[in-house]
């Protein structure tokens, strides 16, 4: 579904040049389990962004579904994005002054046509999923760190994504909450047939999934 060729990511300040990604060569299929390991720097969430469609490579090619991205206009792709991929990110990034179920609503917002009502029902049943059913009204403050995760899951979930991209969703969880956050995607990959690329520093949670990819230094080693 997803297929980099040669890619190449470079950042340009005044006056440092960094080669986030060099010569990457990777493919995600539908269905898949991936998780993406290595050190700090090594270009992690800069690949996870490019695959989100947020930022584009400095040279190179991304297909989705082999469609070249370069081909899509910004519109296509706000479209892509919102419709098809679903973001998890470490620190949750949950907006504190709304509840829950109001979270979840969040990029149902973009939808166009979608009537309040069906947003609130499809965030109530991303909750339902993630097992939150009691804690729609709560505030992110009132939770812990894996039930914001949880919420934070519930939202990539609510918009019925093809994708989901974690960038170390469990790294700011004990590893409890971390285990079940790990259970909860794979879950979800299993039942739901959601494919999941994720970023873990975790080797024992990289070896529970399909295939692991290795970075060191901007390259893929393995
Ligand atoms: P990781 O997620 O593996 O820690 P990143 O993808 O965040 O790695 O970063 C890869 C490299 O690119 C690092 O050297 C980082 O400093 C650099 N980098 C990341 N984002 C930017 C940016 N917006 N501007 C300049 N350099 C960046
Ligand atoms: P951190 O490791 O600092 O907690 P996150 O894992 O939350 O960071 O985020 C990973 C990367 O995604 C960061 O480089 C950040 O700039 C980027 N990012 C965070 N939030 C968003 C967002 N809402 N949309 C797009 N990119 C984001």
């Amino acid at each position: 579904m997803l297929q980099l060729t040669n890619i190449e990511k470079v950042y340009q300040t005044k006056t440092i040049e960094t080669v986030a990604l060099n010569q990457v060569n990777l493919t995600i299929n539908r269905g898949e389990f991936v998780s993406i390991m290595g050190p700090s720097g090594c270009g992690k969430s800069t690949l996870l962004s490019l695959m989100g469609l947020l930022d584009e490579p400095s040279s190179g090619t991304i297909e989705v579904d082999g469609r070249a991205v370069t081909s899509f206009s910004d519109k296509e792709l706000a479209n892509l994005r919102n419709l098809k991929i679903g973001f998890v990110f470490q620190s949750y990034h949950l907006i504190n002054d709304l509840s829950v179920v109001d979270n979840v609503e969040v990029p149902l917002l973009y939808r166009k046509g979608m009537s309040g009502k069906e947003r609130r029902q499809r965030a109530l049943t991303a909750l339902d999923k993630v097992g939150l059913s009691a804690r729609t009204a709560h505030f992110p403050g009132q939770l812990s760190g894996g039930q914001r995760q949880r919420v934070a899951i519930a939202r990539a979930l609510a918009g019925g994504p093809e994708i989901i991209l974690a960038d170390e969703p469990t790294g700011n969880l004990d590893s409890v909450m971390g285990e079940e956050i790990m259970e909860l995607l794979m879950d979800l990959n299993r039942r739901d047939g959601v494919t999941v690329v994720m970023v873990t520093h975790d080797e024992q949670q990289a070896l529970k999934t399909e295939r692991v990819i290795r970075f060191f230094d901007g390259s893929q080693v393995s």
